[in-house]
């Protein structure tokens, strides 16, 4: 399934008012939870905490508070720029906050560098403002920014908890015996012989796990729920493992740690998210995440009502892969340049593309919130959003991709010496006068694009063409054609070099023909082309990029992606753009006319040194199927 996006022009004036956007499964629980105030008699501590400490705290000033829980194990990519947009703007537009939180309670794959990079890509998508923004202290700048890893000793103290409670024992049956005795869809498992154990025994066992008395995978802590269970999920699920491993933030201080599935719900629940919100694969979790939190809520350990976990089908796009693990391998293995490549679906590497976070938002709203997996969205509509945002926006210019010199043989006869220069103009933004007018200079030679000539027209081209002779032997002249923002041409002929391949093109220039003039439309032309002068162009490199992976789904049915990586994924040129563009900064976008969305690369580009614009995406839409 693919979804189109809605035709150009009809992007709505981004709105805060949740009632003006389409609705979804997701506003439907938020509304009815605010109107029934599910939530509105928890209170706040001012930070995460547990069940006392929030209620000796304020009433909560956030109406909801959802959270965006990235493992800082990899460059964010664009699914994760759904599920930001997602949570924070529903946070935004019901009146609450969205809490940053690294989950790190995996000691062994994390680092600082994602965590930088993570919080740096938040920023840059926008929600900047709303992460400092604290209801409960206003103009005190208090991101909500936190590390899971700063949990671990409430999460022990839930874990002694459950021992007391019997709801949870240490298991010390083998890993396989394990599997084997947890059954499976068909087969209810097996109660470990560890199961009996009482409260005072595994209490005692736990410490000693905890105290670094057994080795790594000698025993696990697991919830006591019901080897039975249709839901595989409940089988006693492993709460915590030994694992001697020095964790960024915790350093040695532990030997055991947290599963996932025991540290996220309490993560959510020290927090006080109302909505949790996570892709589908945890469907299957969610009753554990209720059992969990229901039981520490009994306990007092946590404040009531617990958060709720909901899930919708996650983000998929045509032609790229978001799996972390294979992200990683096209970096290690070097199929492309680092984890920014502008061929990456990274949001460092879409940002460096040229992407905008406007564009990114604006197609994550549109991909849709549903409860169904599997769906695909076209890469197109994330094209069509860029160019949406950026069209009325960005200024234009004229660029010369793969240059080609054109000389005006009759230019000393016209303006009277072959040095001479006549000045054009042209509207930077042709819908902003405001944005005021680039100045060019027409000369005796100028750039024009090597597609542009054909020595023998081919059927429908009005560009370039010398004067063709019939088999009869009639002669018809040479193509007419208009230099944009100039003046009309007749083209005479062209020189070749000894492999026949044009080196220069020649013209004539026709007088009193130039745009914006009386006499401009006195000689009628079929074919326009944009040009630079030789005398004031600027050199510049060309990064084109295409689609990394030639299939729409490269990992589909176990494939292996790297098969079907485009060859012709970057192609590098050499050439030049109009002066007005000497100067352009890092991460300055412009619509290069008849060539597309480019954008100044924010590593390469040297202004006024060295000119490098990566294209970000043709003018019209080429994914079309
Ligand atoms: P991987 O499994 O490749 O490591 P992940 O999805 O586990 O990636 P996390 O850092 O754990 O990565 O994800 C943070 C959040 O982003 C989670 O809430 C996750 O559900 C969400 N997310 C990740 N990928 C997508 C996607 N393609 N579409 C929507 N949300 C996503
Ligand atoms: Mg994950």
């Amino acid at each position: 399934m693919s979804s189109k996006p809605s035709s150009a022009g009809t992007t709505p004036a981004p709105a805060d008012n949740a009632a003006a956007k389409p609705s979804n499964f997701l506003r439907h629980a938020i509304e009815q939870d605010l109107e029934q105030g599910t939530y509105a008699q928890r209170r706040w501590g001012g930070q995460p905490g547990d069940g006392p400490s929030h209620a000796a705290g304020m009433p909560d000033p956030a109406k909801v508070r959802m959270r965006f829980p990235p493992e800082p194990n990899g460059y964010l990519h664009i699914g994760h720029a759904k599920s930001i947009w997602l949570n924070f703007s529903l946070a935004k537009e019901y009146g609450g906050v969205c809490h940053l939180r690294f989950d790190d309670t995996n000691p062994e794959k994390e680092e600082q560098e994602y965590v930088d990079s993570i919080r740096d890509t938040v920023r840059w998508l926008g929600w900047d403002h709303h992460l400092a923004d604290d209801p409960a202290r206003p103009g005190v700048a208090q991101p909500h920014e936190y590390f899971a890893s700063d949990y671990f000793d409430f999460m022990y103290r839930a874990a002694e908890y459950l021992v007391e409670a019997g709801l949870a024992y240490v298991d010390e049956q083998t890993p396989e015996e394990m599997r084997a005795n947890r059954g499976d869809f068909g087969k209810p498992g097996t109660d470990s012989p560890f199961r009996t154990r009482t409260p005072a025994e595994n209490l005692a066992r736990l410490r000693e796990m905890r105290d670094g008395q057994l080795p790594d995978g000698a025993a696990v802590l697991r919830a006591k729920i019901d080897m039975a269970s249709p839901n595989i999920n409940m089988r006693d699920p492993t709460l915590y493992r030994i694992r001697r491993a020095t964790h960024h933030n915790t350093g040695d201080k532990w030997c055991i740690y947290p599963m996932y599935t025991f540290a996220h719900p309490i993560e959510d629940a020290l927090e006080q998210i109302t909505h949790s919100v996570c892709t589908l694969e945890f469907e299957d979790q969610r009753p554990f995440y209720d059992w969990l939190l229901q039981k520490l809520c009994e306990g007092g350990l946590l404040q009531s009502p617990p958060p709720h976990q909901y899930e919708f089908g996650r983000l998929n796009v045509g032609h790229v892969i978001t799996s972390k693990r294979k992200l990683r391998q096209l970096v290690e293995e070097a199929h492309v340049n680092g984890w920014d490549d502008p061929r990456m679906p990274t949001l460092v590497g879409l940002r460096r593309r040229g992407y905008t976070a406007e564009a990114l938002n604006l197609f994550a709203e549109r991909s849709g919130v549903t409860k169904i997996g599997g769906a695909w969205t076209d890469y197109a509509a994330l094209e069509a959003a860029l160019r949406e945002t950026l069209d009325p926006a960005v200024p234009r210019a004229m660029a010369v991709i793969e240059p080609l010199k054109l000389v005006i043989d009759n230019w000393a006869d016209v303006f009277g010496s072959d040095t001479h220069v006549d000045p054009c103009q042209a509207p930077v933004h042709p819908h902003h006068p405001e944005m005021g007018q680039r100045h060019f200079n027409l000369g005796k030679e100028v750039w024009i694009e090597r597609t542009d000539y054909e020595d023998v027209p081919p059927k429908g081209f009005f560009r370039l063409f010398p004067p063709q002779t019939a088999a009869d032997g009639t002669v018809t002249p040479g193509s007419k054609v208009r230099l944009k923002y100039g003046y009309v041409i007749e083209c005479t002929g062209a020189i070749k070099d000894e492999a026949g391949r044009a080196i220069s093109v020649r013209a004539t220039l026709i007088k009193d023909t130039k745009s914006g003039t009386p006499g401009a439309d006195s000689v009628k032309v079929k074919g326009v082309i944009t040009w630079v002068g030789a005398g004031d162009a600027k050199a510049a490199e060309f990064r084109l990029y295409d689609r990394l992976f030639t299939e729409e789904q490269p990992d589909a049915g176990g494939r292996d992606f790297l098969s079907v990586i485009n060859p012709n994924s970057l192609t590098v040129e050499q050439g030049y753009v109009e002066p007005s563009l000497a100067n352009a900064q890092p991460e300055e976008r412009f619509q290069f006319e008849r060539h597309g969305y480019f954008v100044a690369d924010r590593h390469d580009h040297q202004p006024g040194a060295k000119l490098v614009f990566n294209r970000i995406a043709g003018l019209k839409d080429s994914w079309g199927k």
